[in-house]
């Protein structure tokens, strides 16, 4: 999974920031709530849920709709998982069969 991450072609910044999103370390609104409890936990779209790291990531149609329409053309609510470090394993077993995959057609051709 560590691999995968720091192999990516992207910016390191946004390398960390999923670090710190796997670690479930950035400040969702439920994670400020469960420290501080002067802020409501619910997701800042108004979708009705609370923010967690899963959620505001993958879940929420805002999240989900910025997948999708990505070049991916991703749909994250099939990936399973109970947490984002979950839900990232999954996508990378999905990307390393498409890798997989794919040199499987190159073999062939
Ligand atoms: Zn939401």
């Amino acid at each position: 999974m560590w691999r995968h991450l720091w192999m990516l072609k992207t910016p390191s910044k946004l390398k960390i920031f999923l670090q710190k999103a796997l670690y479930d370390a950035i400040p969702s609104n439920l994670a400020i709530h469960k420290r501080v409890q002067l802020r409501e936990a619910n997701c800042q779209t108004r979708c009705g849920i609370d923010e967690y790291t899963l959620h505001v990531l993958t879940q929420c149609p805002r999240a989900a709709g910025a997948w999708f329409s990505s070049k991916f053309f991703l749909r994250p609510e099939l990936i399973s998982g109970e947490n984002f470090k979950d839900w990232w394993c999954g996508l990378c077993e999905i990307n390393l069969m498409s890798l997989a995959l794919s040199a499987l057609g190159n073999l062939e051709g």
